[in-house]
Parts: C-alpha cells; structure tokens; sequence
C-alpha cells in the first residue's frame, strides 16, 4: 500500500470515529429552515447548486429555488453559466473549488468547507507530482474529485460520466494514460477502452463497500430487479451489473430499462432524484458491509452527509464557509477542466 493509500485510510478512519448522527429535524423545522433559506437565497442573489448524494431536502431546495441537482459535471457547468453572483454549493470540497475556479468572479459559499472525499485525500499533489514525473511520456488524466493542484498537474479532468469517451478518444490518437486516483474507475475505463492505463492507488470508501456475495444473494430476492452500479464499485460488482455508469446515467437507465425493480450500487442520496424518475419503479440499495464492515458509509457519504440545511442557513446569512483558490492554480487547472467541458459540449 502506498503512503498516501496508508494516509487516507487513517484520515478516513479518524473522520467515521468522529461523526455522530445528526437527529432528525421535525417538520416544522424543516418548513423553517427552508422558508429562511429561499429568503436568503433571495437577499444574497445565490443559487443553490448541490450534488444528488446530498440530503433529499437540500436536492429539494435547489428544485423548489431555480438551482440544479445533477452530477459533478452538471455541477459545474450550471454553476459558470448561471447569472447569480453566489453560488452555494452543497457537496464536497473539490466541487466547490471546481465553481470557484470556473467562476472566478463569483462568490462560491459551501455549508461545510470540511466535507472532503477519501479519492482527494488519497492523492496528495507532492506524491502524485512524482508519479507523474516517473511517468512522463504518459497523458495525465484525474477525476474530478481532486484537489485544485492535482488538476493543475493535469492534462485532463473528466467525469465518470465522460471518462469512457475521453479516454477512448486518447487511446485512438495512440497516447498512454496516467490514471488518478480511482482504481476501479481507472480500471473500469481500462478494461472497456483497452486503452495503456497507469493506475494511481485511490478508492471511495462508499463505492468500496459494495459486496458482491450480498449483492448476489439480494438478487435471489428479487431476480426481476435490474443492477445499476457506479464504476467507483470494485470490479466484483461491476461484473454482476446490468447497467454500469455515472449517476445521471444510472438514473437515465432506471427511465430505460424495462425493469419495475432495481438494485442501485451508488449512495442512496441518488434516491430521491430517481425515484422523481421513475415513481412506479422499487428502488433498492445495494447490500453493503456483510461481514467485513470496517466503514460506517453503508452507501451513504459521510461528508455528502455534512451538508445540512442548518449550517446552509447560517453561511447564507453570515457569508462565511467562502471557498478560495490560489489563482496560480486557479489557471492552470482551468486548462484541464475547460478541456473537458468543450469535451463533453462537442461529443453531446
Ligand atoms: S461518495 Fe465517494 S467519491 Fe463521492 S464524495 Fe463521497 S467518498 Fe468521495
């Protein structure tokens, strides 16, 4: 295991230590909170962009107040294009640094600044800047969940929602790629491109704790159900998979497929844009944990979780929690992740 493996782990492990439950809020506080929330979004000239792992009464704020719940890419493609002078953007660290980066001019205000992601911790820009270097004559490419710095060394950023496309059209003009920091993505993509794929040692700790004998027997159960996985998943669960992709196109493929039930590997945060999707369909979360539980996610992020509509109120109301980007950085990691976006604009 490589250092930077050993590190994440340990910040993980300290992280799911330290959280407790936050109780559940009454409806009269959910109905206060949100009253106060539209009336800041208002004052404040903000919209709400947030993650579909995120708590369903932010995912309903954003749809009751003009915002977007969508993917990271969508994400950042709403948050540049949208005339709002702030952006509250309810997810993890790196998606609030992608706003700020592509809207430089804006205010980009999280709930918490402290919700990060196991692949971003996992990839410290020291380490994988000599990765890199031992490995020169390969093209750089990272997933969105890293750090400003890590895309900065980057020749590319991509989704799990364009990683195949991207990738396939490096290995057709014949380029070797350099992966960071998802293995089973890096993986997923090498295997279905073929492509020369370098692996960086990373892992979501959710996606990590699908387990594919549980999985196989929840099937048994409901052997009409269709398999939709996130390719974050170990491979063990992408081979049991009728449909494997990024979350707008798990819930594009729960609209498609002809099954009335479904197993979803991905965070159950994804439940309430789908189920929006498809009313009439039963949605079932893949098992996680079984024996080996070591991870307290049991498909639910940990820092997505982080993301609540009282610590959302309060930086509305007091402007703290604003996300900044060195602008060195800032430019460089532009390059990559414009790259991407007119990417992804062209191969619609
Ligand atoms: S679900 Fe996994 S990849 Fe997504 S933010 Fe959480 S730890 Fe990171």
């Amino acid at each position: 295991m490589s250092q930077a493996s050993a590190t994440a782990q340990q910040v993980v492990r300290d992280h799911l230590e330290g959280i407790s439950c936050r109780p559940p809020l009454t409806a009269v506080q959910q109905a206060s909170y949100k009253e106060q929330i539209k009336a800041l979004l208002i004052r404040e000239n903000a919209v709400l962009v947030a993650h579909y792992y995120t708590d369903p009464l932010i995912q309903q704020l954003a749809e009751e107040t003009g915002g977007c719940v969508s993917d990271s890419l969508e994400m950042a493609r709403f948050g540049r294009d949208h005339p709002a002078s702030t952006l509250i953007v309810a997810g993890v660290k790196f998606m609030g640094e992608t706003a700020k980066i592509l809207s430089p001019e804006k205010r980009v205000l999280m709930p918490t600044l402290e919700a990060t992601c196991s692949l971003d911790i996992g990839c410290p820009i020291e380490e994988f800047d000599a990765f890199c270097n031992e490995h020169a004559d390969r093209t750089v490419v990272v997933y969105a969940n890293t750090s400003a710095a890590v895309k900065a060394r980057a020749d590319w950023v991509v989704t799990s929602s364009i990683a195949l496309q991207v990738v396939d059209h490096l290995h057709a003009k014949g380029e070797k790629i350099l992966w960071a920091p998802d293995k089973h993505l890096g993986s997923y993509v090498q295997r279905e491109t073929g492509a020369d794929v370098l692996l960086w040692d990373g892992s979501c700790i959710v996606h990590e704790e699908f387990k594919a004998k549980a999985l196989e027997d929840i099937k048994k159960v409901y052997p009409e159900a269709g398999i939709l996985v996130h390719p974050e998943s170990p491979q063990a669960i992408v081979e049991l998979a009728d449909f494997v992709g990024s979350t707008s196109q798990i819930i594009n493929a729960a609209k498609t497929l002809p099954n009335k039930q479904f197993i979803v590997a991905t965070d159950q945060g994804i439940f309430y844009k789908m189920q929006q999707a498809v009313p009439d369909k039963e949605l079932i979360i893949a098992p996680t944990a079984g024996n080996g539980a070591t991870c307290r996610s049991c498909g639910n992020c940990p820092w997505m979780a982080m993301n609540a509509v009282d610590n959302m109120t309060e930086v509305l109301k007091s402007g703290s929690n604003e996300v900044f980007v060195d602008p060195d950085l800032a430019e460089r990691a532009m390059k990559p992740l414009t790259r991407m976006l007119e990417f992804s604009a062209a191969n619609k």
